[in-house]
């Protein structure tokens, strides 16, 4: 018997997780907020996954916090901001050896969940697929890519990679995950903020290429400065060449603006300026990036973390 799937958070990633592990047989149970989140739900057919405009539904069983059972696979899949204190809601649940699975865009929540659950495996995830909600308990799968998985700590992969082989679920065992969420760090600092500071699409930051270029360089020393060589390497060509091949879409920090949401920005730029701040790094367009992008969300009203 396979070990359940718990999954925190039903939204888009976790419900593109969800319905596709329940879709290989399975076993999965989506952990909500609360009693009303949960009567909302029990209130539908379950999880629905639109795919190639095909949709289908998936009797996923729902639970609260509260539920009495042991946890042991937890895969993470609310928002940066929200990691640590929903992890905290399900410590008296998880198994001594449970395993996490993070999918937190950024750094920094990752290392808060760590360090709140030592006897645990977390494993840190990157994934380039793409998921938005056209409502409550759905998810269209918008964006086809790949998730990679590792784990800093111990390189070996889990055995339950099977499950998302299973499952179609398009992933890779990276011994050097830290790198890859560097680097994808670093590609969001240099796009997203100057997305929501232009109001524009990726594509029109091809007018802006001298101040990309210049964030590119202060970027790129950071990552040196951090121990990671290997996510500074042609970061500036493969910043350009992501504004090219994603010109007709809005960044996910530009969505959030337009949506009037949270960004995530204090596990992204704002990472990265605390990071330069520990090296006593001055990065001057780095931080006047950062300052005008809160000014932005304040002038907003939204949170400026
Ligand atoms: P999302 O659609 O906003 O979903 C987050 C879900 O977490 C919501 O359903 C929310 O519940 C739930 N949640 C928050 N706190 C909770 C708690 N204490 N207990 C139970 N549920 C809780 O977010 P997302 O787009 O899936 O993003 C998740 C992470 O993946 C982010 O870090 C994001 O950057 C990253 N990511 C997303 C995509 C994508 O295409 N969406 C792609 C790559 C990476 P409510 O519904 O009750 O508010």
């Amino acid at each position: 018997m396979s070990t359940t799937w718990h999954i925190l958070g039903a939204g888009s990633l976790g419900t593109l997780w969800a319905t596709r592990l329940a879709r290989a047989g399975l076993p999965v149970r989506m952990i909500l907020r609360d009693k009303a989140r949960l009567a909302s739900y029990q209130a539908g057919k379950g999880l629905t996954l639109v795919e190639h405009g095909i949709e289908k539904t998936y009797p996923v069983i729902g639970e609260t916090p509260d539920n009495p059972e042991p946890i042991h696979r937890l895969l993470v899949a609310c928002k940066a901001y929200d990691a640590q204190s929903a992890v905290a809601h399900l410590q008296h649940r998880l198994s001594p050896h449970a395993e996490l699975v993070l999918l937190q865009n950024g750094l920094g929540s990752q290392d808060a969940v760590v360090a709140q659950l030592p006897q645990a495996r977390c494993i840190f995830a990157s994934s380039t697929e793409g998921a938005f909600r056209d409502g409550d308990w759905r998810v269209v799968f918008a964006g086809h890519g790949y998730t990679w998985l590792g784990d800093a700590a111990h390189p070996a992969p889990p055995l339950w990679l099977n499950d998302l082989h299973a499952a179609g679920i398009p992933h890779e065992w990276s011994t050097d995950i830290l790198t890859r969420l560097w680097r994808k760090l670093a590609l969001n600092c240099a796009i997203n903020p100057l997305t929501v500071l232009y109001q524009c699409r990726n594509g029109e930051l091809q007018t802006h290429q001298c101040e990309v270029a210049t964030l590119c360089a202060e970027l790129g020393e950071l990552l040196e400065c951090c121990g990671q060589p290997d996510a500074a390497l042609d970061l500036q060509h493969e910043v350009e060449r992501v504004i090219h091949a994603t010109a007709a879409n809005y960044s996910s920090m530009y969505q959030d603006v337009a949506n009037a949401r949270r960004t995530e920005i204090s596990y992204l730029l704002g990472y990265a300026c605390q990071a330069a701040a520990r090296h006593q790094l001055n990065l001057p367009h780095l931080q006047q990036l950062q300052v005008r992008l809160i000014d932005q969300l304040v002038a907003r009203g939204l949170p400026r973390d």
